[in-house]
């Protein structure tokens, strides 16, 4: 991790805590895409590997609990974890026990039976409605699993108030970040308190109501917001411009004038799409390229355009910050990814030359990683729905629920 980024994190560490012969509950996210019974997607899996090796290595005896899926609190064999204990075998290259329920009878024994280095794997957190619910008793269960030490690496998860993020940390003696969790706040904790200026931030995507709170709060901390996707067509509509059959949310376009107005009122650089790539609809591989004020009334906008593109490229040439969330255009469609993928360039390239760069959102993740350039970006953010609410200035329940570094303690 740059050394810029070290020193802010002000809750425990995995690294913080004596493992040898104690037996640790780590929550992981192997919320993972499946094929049948069979892993599809193990990106998730991998990304929680650098914290298990490290608990491994320290010779801590591992309990591993996640959810999968939406059981409903409800047993049901469609939602079981058992073929990511499969994988997880094969990654970690060593056995790894399996417990039926993860709470109860089997789930002690197996975690009693835990010696040095070895790894446990819970049943689906969410067979019980008690796990969403944030159960205090159900909590008090899953904590007696583990020697008095709980390690939270599911970022994805922190947002909400469950029982095996949240709950638990109230029945055992420390709560700690994972390896994983900790890159997530170190980034996104720096890009929100300290970030290295300017600091821009790119915002695309389908609907403005999802991210209303985000561009509220980037525009509180960056220095230029630059809006593309469905997203910049209420902002554009608001100011009286053309938009044609574009997407818009109408009941959103008070809020964005509003938000225009605020940022005009102190200058704050807000830029928005001046030319589009328009087309009938998105199945139509018939497009044109127009300013936003030549709009034709029949027509979509569904991609930026070459002229947005420069100007946005400007923006984030300059900048010494970058989080981008959301696609500026249908970039799973060929005709629709030309902006997507220049502005993935254009990140691409500001990072290599020393700014912090930060993706999140699982489309636009999905885009970066089409683009075959994700390795240039400093973090790809795993929590969608978490990093999301982060980065609108909200508290996360799993990230305040972890213990609290004491005032002597060396920060890292
Ligand atoms: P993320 O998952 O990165 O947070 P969103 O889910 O908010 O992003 O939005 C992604 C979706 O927005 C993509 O499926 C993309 O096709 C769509 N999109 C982007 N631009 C447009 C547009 N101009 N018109 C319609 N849909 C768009
Ligand atoms: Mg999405």
């Amino acid at each position: 991790m740059p050394h810029s980024l070290s020193a802010k994190m002000n809750k425990l560490s995995i690294r913080d805590f004596e493992l040898r012969g104690k037996r640790v509950f780590i929550r992981v996210d192997f919320n993972v895409p499946m094929a049948g019974d069979k892993v599809e997607d193990d990106t998730r899996v991998r990304e929680t590997l650098p914290t298990l090796r490290y608990a491994i290595d320290q010779g801590a005896r591992l309990v591993l609990a996640s959810h999968w899926g939406r059981p409903k609190g409800k047993v049901n064999p469609q939602f079981t974890l058992a073929p990511v204990a499969d994988r997880l075998r094969e990654l970690l290259g060593k056995p790894v026990a399996f417990a039926s329920d993860c709470v109860g009878a089997d789930a002690e024994a197996k975690s009693s039976a835990l010696r040095d280095g070895e790894v446990l794997l819970l049943e689906n957190v969410r067979f019980h409605p008690q796990e969403e619910a944030n159960d205090p008793e159900f909590s008090r269960q899953l904590a007696q699993l583990c020697d008095g030490l709980f390690v939270c690496d599911a970022f994805g998860s922190s947002h909400r108030a469950h029982a095996s993020v949240v709950g638990i940390t109230k029945f055992v003696r420390q709560a700690a970040a994972g390896l994983l969790m900790e890159k997530e706040l170190t980034y996104l904790g720096k890009a929100i308190s300290n970030p290295d200026r300017p600091f821009a931030a790119i915002l695309g995507g389908a609907k403005v109501s999802d991210k209303i709170e985000v561009v509220q709060n980037l525009m509180k901390l960056a220095d230029t917001l630059l809006i593309g996707g469905a997203m910049a067509y209420t902002f554009l509509k608001s100011q009286g411009l053309p938009i044609g059959k574009s997407l818009v949310e109408n009941d959103k376009l008070d809020l964005a004038r509003g938000l225009l107005a605020d940022a005009r009122g102190r200058n704050f650089r807000f830029l928005l799409p001046v030319d589009h790539v328009v087309a009938e609809s998105p199945n139509s591989t018939e497009t044109r390229i127009v300013d936003i004020a030549q709009t034709p009334e029949n027509m979509m906008g569904l991609d930026i355009g070459p002229q947005t593109i420069s100007l946005f490229n400007e923006q984030i040439k300059g900048a010494r910050t970058i989080v981008w969330n959301g696609p500026v255009g249908i970039f799973e469609k060929p005709a629709f990814a030309q902006g997507t993928l220049a502005i993935a360039r254009a990140v691409a390239a500001a990072s290599v030359a020393g700014a912090t760069s930060i993706v999140g959102g699982g489309d636009s993740v999905a885009a970066i990683e089409q683009s075959g350039l994700a390795s240039k970006i400093s973090h790809i953010s795993t929590g969608g729905g978490a990093s999301l609410e982060f980065l609108a200035g909200e508290k996360l329940p799993g990230v305040e629920a972890l213990t609290n570094k004491s005032v002597n303690q060396k920060d890292f």
